[in-house]
């Protein structure tokens, strides 16, 4: 079975729609603002197309753009002023970002509330106890088609492959919170082959193409991949060796059309969620 993310993002945002219609009736236009610093070709490829998933469900964007050599000085005082603007509820900042910038210190300079990718350290940690503001956008898109799917998560050995705090770590956290036994995976691993075998769910998100073929999935395994790699020939392939590994796998998601329409569309949930609660506090006070 094809894990098509693509079809159910089109819902989620159907979905999305509606909320976003209702919270601007009550006079909460849910708005994300995205900052890009430098003119990084794939960086100013998202941005395009998350400013253009906004549009599509009725989200506000508002769009920083800062030359690749700005001072961080002028990007901390950007996120204040987003910090404390009751119009904004969601912010992102658009990685990687330039040599001179300190990545994390950007992160945790965005309010824990607005937040939306939830990359903030203080998300990451919140998420490992099971009471998050947000969970970042992939491994919650992933969670999503795996819901999707009905795959029970109870007691399965689920496998991660990379360790990343952006998608190994929360991915990990969020499979083991649905009561997954999981097992992180990462350059350093002896045997790769023996552990991905072993896995239930396995997802990969390493960045590799073809790490993973057929010979290394146990039979009936649902695999995830998140890995987005561009080949010489200009054709897009994940870490999954689709043509081997399909026949072996009882569901499979493809790349194009799998994990990364998702992650934008937990991009634009999250968003909603933030323009949600603010107005939950607003009657509350
Ligand atoms: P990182 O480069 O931050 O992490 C990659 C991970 O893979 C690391 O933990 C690394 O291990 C591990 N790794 C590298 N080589 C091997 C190997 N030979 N065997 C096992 N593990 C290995 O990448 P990201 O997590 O940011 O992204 C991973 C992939 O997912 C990329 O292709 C990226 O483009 C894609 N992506 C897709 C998204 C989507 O929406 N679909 C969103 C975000 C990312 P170690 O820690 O030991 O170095």
């Amino acid at each position: 079975m094809i894990l098509d993310g693509k079809a159910l993002a089109a819902r989620v945002r159907a979905e999305l729609k509606t909320s976003v219609a209702r919270l601007t009736a009550q006079g909460v236009k849910p708005t994300l603002a995205v900052i890009l610093v430098g003119d990084d070709p794939a960086s100013q490829v998202y941005v395009r197309n998350k400013i253009a998933a906004c549009g599509d469900v009725g989200i506000e964007s508002r769009a920083f753009r800062f030359p690749a050599d700005c001072a961080p000085a002028e990007v901390f005082a950007a996120i204040d002023a987003l910090n404390a603007d009751p119009t904004v509820h969601g912010i992102l900042v658009q990685l990687p970002l330039p040599p001179q910038f300190d990545e994390t210190e950007v992160i945790e300079r965005i309010a824990l509330a607005k937040d939306v990718d939830g990359f903030h350290a203080e998300n990451l940690g919140r998420l490992w106890q099971g009471r998050h503001c947000f969970a970042p956008c992939t491994p919650a898109g992933v969670m999503r088609l795996l819901a999707e799917a009905t795959v029970d998560l109870v007691g399965a050995e689920a496998v991660i492959v990379g360790r990343s705090n952006i998608v190994g770590k929360p991915m990990a956290a969020l499979l083991l919170q649905a009561g997954a036994t999981v097992t992180i995976a990462h350059s350093r691993t002896r045997d790769l082959a023996a552990v991905t075998r072993r896995a239930d769910v396995l997802v990969v998100a390493v960045g590799r193409p073809g790490l993973v073929t057929g010979a290394m999935i146990k039979p009936g395994a649902v695999v995830i991949d998140v890995g987005i790699n561009r080949l010489d020939d200009g054709r897009l392939v994940g870490d999954v060796d689709f043509a081997s590994a399909e026949p072996v796998a009882k569901a499979i998601t493809p790349v194009p059309g799998g994990v990364g329409p998702m992650t934008i569309a937990m991009l634009l949930a999250n968003t909603v969620t933030a323009a949600e609660r603010q107005l939950q506090s607003q009657d509350a006070s």
